[in-house]
């Protein structure tokens, strides 16, 4: 088979993979790159029609946001991935289309979309062509999915983005059976000393944290991805709420975190058992906590950041590129009472990034903005480490080449390095095709 890389190679971001089989061709995920200025992946419309079919690992916009596009361009055939992933995206999607106003984009196309969608199950193999491709439980996000494409000759495995480890919704990724010759693997942390503290230890930080604030009747605004990210960070905050750890203070969910949530909750059955038992015991339902404000009209908005209320607001976008997270950040920068906590990846040239490297000015919807509150990392992040990433490597059996992406390039060519004496590993030029 034959793979190239139209984007997430070097990089994070713009994840699209082409793979072609003697009869067929499919796309491995179709993202953009979200940042200063946004970017798309470096495959020619042209080369999009002959695509027999697209398979997308889950419902984040470095991997799906380059969908609306081609289905502008004129595809009109199929586009695979698992319920919540589908549902999640047609959420995620509007709230793209309203934050980045891609141009590329027409209405037409995004009707098109709509109508192509098709659900593939976790370990059920699926036939197109010559092709057999199956999906399992990745644990990055409800729905994400490792995919493997074989022809019966060689077989690919894509990890999309994973995370090993169980979280308070997910199981960690489903690596059982794995078997595979090649292997195309995310390094978001790949880097040597991108191995995180146990999540327990990071919670209780991240809990003080968020104390500290509270007690002096401060504001904690913590930016998340809305998917994902926005769960976990919730139901821990529940908890620690529920036990007596953080004071009792509103929790503020704002924006389209409120959607997903609903989402999650009908798509239980994709989450970790204990979850799902929750909800059965409707007393303990973490989707429908006591503890949770949804924001759902202005008004609410406007009460929050004038009200001399402490209390946390949890809200999009992750990296601070848009969404309602800019009205609660350019009201409550100039307090030093306040707090803002990055729990998520910041890519370069991000507002996110900018923060997290210490700017105190920045420019929030064309205005300059003082920033006198504090500003902290926690790392939750839904992500291999560098140890997980070794792991599910070690994981592959039959295993003979690696392609390191999904990662900055330093990062990628580090754990490249690492594993070059075991396998021929690759971090991949994009276009350029490689023969596997
Ligand atoms: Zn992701
Ligand atoms: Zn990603």
């Amino acid at each position: 088979m034959k793979v190239s890389f139209f984007g997430g190679a070097g990089e994070v971001g713009r994840s699209c993979i082409l793979v072609k089989s003697d009869k067929s061709k499919i796309l491995l995920d179709a993202g953009v790159k979200l940042g200063a200025v946004e970017e798309y992946p470096q495959i020619r419309d042209s080369d999009l029609k002959g695509i027999d079919g697209i398979f997308i690992s889950h419902a984040h916009l470095d991997h799906f946001g380059y969908l609306p596009h081609i289905f502008t361009a004129g595809y009109r055939g199929k586009v695979y991935a698992t319920k919540p992933t589908i549902e999640l995206i047609n959420i995620a999607i509007r709230d793209y289309m309203n934050i980045s106003k891609p141009k590329n984009v027409t209405s037409q196309g995004l009707a098109e979309m709509a109508k192509h969608f098709e659900i593939i199950e976790y370990g059920k193999p699926f036939r197109l062509k010559d092709l057999t491709i199956k999906v399992v439980q990745s644990g990055h996000i409800l729905g994400s999915a490792i995919t493997t494409v074989s022809d019966g000759k060689h077989t690919i495995m894509y990890s999309g983005d994973m995370n090993m480890a169980q979280t308070r919704l997910l199981p960690g990724a489903d690596m059982k059976n794995a078997r595979a010759d090649t292997l195309i693997i995310e390094s978001t942390y790949g880097a040597k000393n991108d191995i995180f503290p146990p999540e327990k230890e990071v919670s209780q930080k991240l809990m003080a944290s968020i104390k500290e604030t509270l007690h002096k009747g401060g504001k904690v605004i913590i930016p998340t991805f809305g998917v994902g990210r926005a769960q976990e960070v919730l139901f821990m905050l529940d908890d620690f709420m529920n036990s007596g750890i953080l004071p009792k203070a509103p929790i503020y969910i704002s924006g389209v975190i409120n959607k997903i949530m609903r989402i999650h909750r009908h798509n239980v059955i994709y989450c970790r058992r204990e979850v799902q038992m929750r909800i059965l015991m409707s007393d303990s339902d973490p989707f429908k906590s006591k503890n949770f404000v949804p924001v759902e009209s202005n008004e609410l908005r406007g009460k929050i950041v004038k009200e001399k209320e402490a209390s946390i607001i949890v809200t999009t976008s992750g990296m601070l590129t848009g969404g309602p997270v800019m009205y609660y950040l350019a009201r409550l920068a100039r307090d030093p009472m306040n707090k803002l906590i990055l729990v998520g990846y910041q890519a370069e040239g991000t507002l996110g990034r900018a923060l997290q490297e210490g700017a105190r000015e920045v420019t929030v919807n064309r205005a300059k903005v003082k920033v006198n509150l504090t500003v902290e990392t926690f790392h939750l992040s839904a992500h291999a480490d560098r140890k997980q990433l070794e792991a599910a490597i070690a994981k592959v059996h039959g295993l003979k080449n690696v392609f390191v992406v999904h990662g900055e390039k330093s990062k990628s060519e580090d754990l490249r390095m690492h594993i070059a004496n075991k396998y021929n590993a690759i971090v991949p030029e994009p276009i350029k095709e490689y023969h596997v």
